[in-house]
């Protein structure tokens, strides 16, 4: 009777989740998001192959929790994925939803969803995410005045399932086990996703995604074009001083900074790369397109950089 959870499906979680309610963000306006696992049963055990968030709350100051209402497009996006799924003989073995710095725990309306889920599938699973619970590793008193529980390599998540789905939205509910893969322990997996909030949190905006990316990376391309200008400048003035001799040993050290600032930069791209991984489903076809063009122009001036060193180097 065990959920099996890969590094992957469980990290996606977390960035769609933190996208929304992080440090740069006023608590006030932290919002739930919610999506979907892919996967199969096999017995008793639930194996998740992947995580798919679907859709964020709108920002309302009056609303509840969990009113979080899917749309058209929403839907439309859930069957896209279930049928992908199926060609995979796999389906859609359960739902997620963050409780952004709130008690882990199933509301009425969570019930309700989950409901629609078991009702099919008796397996079927509803993860609560807070992430509030991961990065300071405390568990929310029942009742306020209590004390917060101390935890320790806790993942910052609850996986439940209703008692009998025959008493409908009356139906209470229990926890059930599962295993993250891919952490060598659980305190690994608490210190590795805490570092990883971090990363979302500066680098996976909620909003201005592409002005954000494209920033970066002229940012970066403009640093590298000076660099490299100025790796000319600085031999041209050794020439000129008649100071050849030194002209390799600058070289070489110019050129050891510049990659230096190239192997920095390739990590920020290839982190963007991964994160789009972790968009909503429906934000794929616009974002991830646009993104990829935006790095394609650091890839061909990092493409052209030996080249250009070589061409540095021939004049000198
Ligand atoms: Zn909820």
């Amino acid at each position: 009777m065990t959920v099996f959870i890969p590094k992957n499906a469980y990290l996606t979680i977390v960035a769609a989740c933190v996208r929304f309610a992080n440090k740069r963000i006023i608590k006030d306006d932290w919002l739930e998001v919610s999506g979907i696992f892919i996967g199969r049963n096999e017995g008793d055990d639930v194996h998740i192959t992947k995580a798919y968030p679907i859709m964020h709350q709108k920002l309302d100051k009056d609303a509840v929790i969990d009113q979080y209402k899917w749309s058209d497009e929403d839907y439309e996006a859930l069957s896209i994925i279930d049928d992908e799924a199926f060609s995979n003989n796999e389906f859609t073995i359960g739902w997620w939803h963050s409780h952004p710095g709130f008690k882990i725990m199933m509301s009425h309306i969570d019930i309700k969803t989950t409901l629609s889920y078991q009702t099919n599938n008796p397996l079927a699973i509803s993860l609560v995410f807070n992430p509030e619970r991961l990065a300071k590793q405390i568990e929310l008193p029942e009742k306020k005045g209590d004390p917060e529980k101390q935890l320790e390599g806790d993942p910052g998540f609850k996986i439940f399932r209703l008692d009998d789905v025959n008493k409908g939205i009356q139906a209470s509910y229990h926890t059930v086990d599962f295993v993250v893969n891919g952490f060598d322990t659980n305190e690994q997996l608490a210190m590795l996703t805490q570092k990883f909030i971090i990363d979302i949190t500066n680098m996976f905006p909620k909003d201005n995604m592409l002005k954000n990316y494209e920033t970066l990376t002229n940012n970066r391309i403009n640093e590298l074009n000076s660099l490299i200008q100025g790796t000319d400048e600085y031999m041209n003035t050794l020439m000129r001083k008649g100071e050849s001799s030194r002209a390799y040993e600058v070289l070489e050290n110019q050129t050891r900074d510049i990659k230096k600032f190239v192997a920095e930069t390739q990590k920020k791209i290839e982190a963007i790369r991964r994160f789009m991984e972790y968009l909503e489903y429906k934000e794929r076809a616009i974002i991830i397109p646009s993104v990829e063009t935006i790095l394609a122009e650091w890839d061909e001036i990092v493409g052209r950089l030996d080249k250009t060193l070589k061409e540095i180097a021939k004049k000198y």
